[in-house]
């Protein structure tokens, strides 16, 4: 499983979702957003994963993507020039990124995923906790990447 969540302190994945020990990779940045960079480091996990045939198990991969309530990607609406430069497009283009609705949100990072990978035995969710009642809502249900061009060896 792999987890992509904010790094905000009251959202931590192996707390909010009960995690143990080992259980999940965990990729926090701000807002826990698929940026171009988010998707560099899961290129560059996937080759980790490759290249050690003794700890990577084959089977289905999980990837949940939780953003949350009150984030504070809120106030970094003011700032519209960083924020482009962090999901790298134009200032124009960061009204489809919805900072300011998680739910919008969740949707828009999962379909990034959808639209740049490929995998025969991988689901992806979106989730939202809510920081004030600590009740997590499932946006998107698991779903099935479509099967591209088995590009994944
Ligand atoms: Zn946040």
């Amino acid at each position: 499983m792999m987890v992509v969540a904010c790094v905000d302190p009251r959202v931590d994945p192996a707390h909010v979702l009960g995690l143990d020990n080992g259980e999940a990779a965990i990729l926090r940045n701000v807002g826990g957003r698929i940026t171009p960079a988010t998707l560099r480091t899961m290129a560059l996990l996937s080759k980790v994963g490759a290249a050690n045939t003794a700890t990577h198990r084959p089977g289905d991969w999980n990837l949940m993507i939780l953003h949350h309530t009150d984030c504070g990607m809120n106030d970094l609406a003011s700032f519209p020039d960083a924020l482009a430069d962090y999901f790298e497009i134009a200032p124009s283009e960061l009204e489809r990124k919805h900072v300011t609705d998680p739910r919008r949100s969740v949707r828009t990072d999962v379909d990034v995923i959808l639209e740049n990978l490929h995998g025969p035995a991988f689901f992806v969710s979106g989730l939202i906790y809510d920081v004030d009642t600590g009740q997590i809502e499932t946006i998107v249900p698991p779903t099935p990447l479509t099967l591209g061009e088995a590009s994944t060896r």
